[in-house]
């Protein structure tokens, strides 16, 4: 048995076989070929697969996962379909004289670093699509590599790191837990697999190696350890571990319906976080009283390289909003950029991406982007009680200008006739030390305010969140923390708004009576995160 220590980012165990996720295109040998014409047949013939593999994706995905998330497959069976592209590989062959996957290889880096992709139309971000479809056709040629995702038995992802666009795809009755060799535990990949409620332990280094595939292995995300073919003791120790806290969830269950209410009779609402479509549903197990986060970047990772239309973000929306009947459903503009990429915004090379174009800037730079999904939300308030969240907020112009567009999407529902609701409330999200600093002016211009702890230490720490480097640096206990929301909660209640805490601080039990003295009015946290939290305000005095 072999014992790694990493990371612990999302609490649970899981036992499985371990699978490696494998983004890029590893070393491939090159091999000169004697029978040009066979080669070129074989080429075509992995060809021939690969299309029917991503006909049969796109199938698949439609049914699963809904159209937005299928249309990626779509888009790489086009690739392969590009005469030029494939005649390119060809002649590639024919001349070079070597082996279909090393032309493949060679050929994937030549298109897409040349003005290919711009002349065929294609973004920076297709760039993805590209090194995909390659890999798909390696691992046809060499018939050695799996398409992890869509394996039959659920299993243990491993991956040098996760990016949140492995994340959101990561099917959840697949795969069992993750693992990875890099990454911190504030990274937007944490918040994902903490949403999704998959035990992970990440940061195992170099020790997590490619010859443990297929091996047994238990992720034990509650000490942040990975056992290898876990000796018996392990195992059944682990399995007992794994048991007692399904009973424990169980136990926790006897909690849905009771109030969030102290001892003493202090009440805070608790409410859940979502980003996808599939984390719907666990809110509504986990009895959190309605959505006070809606990250809606997410489903902007799960569309490929295209943009989700207003229609797309409606029905999800919507979906949410019917399942949560009466209670407030709090939508968040997308807050993309920082770690948060997505491959149908191209938002170029920044040194500093996450004080950079993100969050409303990305909003204001594309405003059709924006508009969708004032126009999305809108058009989802005569279906339930949702509002409007604005991230990464600096200043009341901000404000001002995000007003505006919501205006004029009002203006042009009103023209077409669809119904919506007047008097939708907009909020903002305090994640920046300066709306900390105006946040007295900003209560008078919003109707509610959602503490994003996870930015607002971030940045006034000065502190990346997603850098390994920093993370000791990384801490949400902070005075100067504690002081600012603090003084924002007593600033909002001055001109007797709503508050909540959003960001991972408030999940912390060890925080919860903190924030109840101060009186914050809610706190929203993953939605497997509900009933421990409730548990923990019941027991406090
Ligand atoms: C936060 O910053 O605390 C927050 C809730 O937003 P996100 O984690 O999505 O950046
Ligand atoms: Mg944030």
């Amino acid at each position: 048995m072999i014992t790694l220590t990493g990371k612990k980012i999302s609490e649970g165990i899981a036992i499985g076989k371990l699978s490696f996720y494998k983004r890029d295109i590893k070393e491939i040998k090159k091999i000169y070929v004697k029978d040009v014409e066979k080669e070129i047949q074989r080429f075509q013939r992995a060809i021939e697969k690969a299309v029917s593999e991503l006909k049969l994706l796109y199938d698949m995905s439609i049914r699963e996962v809904g159209e937005a998330n299928a249309a990626i497959f779509e888009m790489q069976q086009g690739i392969l379909e590009d005469k030029e592209y494939i005649d390119g590989m060809i002649n590639m062959i024919l001349e070079d004289k070597l082996n279909a996957e090393y032309i493949v290889q060679q050929a994937v880096e030549r298109f897409v670093d040349g003005s290919f992709l711009q002349k065929k139309g294609y973004n920076k971000a297709h760039e993805a699509d590209f090194r995909d479809v390659g890999l798909r056709l390696i691992r046809i040629l060499s018939r050695s590599w799996k398409d992890k995702m869509f394996m039959d038995e659920p299993f243990i992802m491993a991956a040098r790191e996760l990016y949140p666009s492995d994340t959101v795809q990561l099917d959840k009755t697949k795969v069992l837990g993750f693992v990875t060799m890099y990454g911190t535990i504030n990274s937007h990949t944490a918040v994902l697999a903490r949403t999704k409620g998959i035990p992970s332990v990440i940061a195992l280094g170099e020790p997590l190696k490619e010859q443990y595939e297929g091996k047994t292995i238990i992720v034990d995300g509650y000490e942040g350890k990975v056992y290898i073919e876990p000796d018996y003791t392990t195992l059944t120790r682990m399995k007992q571990r794994r048991d007692a806290s399904q009973s424990h969830t169980k136990n926790l269950e006897r909690l849905k319906g009771k109030e969030n209410v102290t001892q003493s009779g202090q009440k805070i609402e608790i409410f859940a976080n979502v980003g996808t479509r599939e984390d719907i549903e666990n809110v509504l197990r986990s009895d959190a009283g309605g959505i006070g986060l809606f990250r809606s970047e997410f489903l902007y990772m799960e569309t490929g390289n295209r943009l989700p239309t207003e229609e797309q973000l409606f029905q999800v929306y919507r979906l949410a909003a019917e399942s949560m009947g009466t209670n407030r459903v709090v939508i968040r503009i997308a807050d993309l950029g920082g770690d948060k990429m997505a491959r149908c915004i191209d938002l170029g090379a920044q040194a500093n991406p996450a004080i950079g174009l993100r969050g409303l800037r990305v909003m204001f730079e594309k405003e059709d982007v924006f508009m969708d999904q004032l126009r999305a939300i809108l058009r989802v308030s005569v279906f339930g009680n949702v509002s409007i969240l604005l991230p990464m907020i600096t200043s009341l112009d901000e404000v001002a200008r995000a007003r505006g567009m919501l205006e004029r999407a009002k203006r042009a529902l009103k023209e077409e006739k669809i119904p919506f609701d007047e008097n939708i409330l907009l909020g903002v999200m305090i994640e920046t030390p300066a709306a900390v600093m105006i946040s007295g002016e900003l209560a008078r211009e919003v109707d509610f305010f959602s503490i994003g702890t996870n930015d607002l230490s971030q940045l006034t720490l000065g502190t990346d969140r997603g850098n390994s480097k920093v993370e000791k640096y990384y801490n949400p206990h902070h005075p100067a923390l504690l002081k600012m929301i603090r003084i924002v909660t007593n600033n909002v209640h001055l001109e007797g708004k709503h508050i909540s805490v959003c960001g991972d601080l408030a999940a912390d039990l060890t925080m919860t009576e903190f924030f109840i003295q101060i009186g914050i009015d809610e706190l929203s946290v993953a939605p497997n995160q509900v009933l421990a939290l409730r548990k923990k305000i019941r027991d406090i005095q």
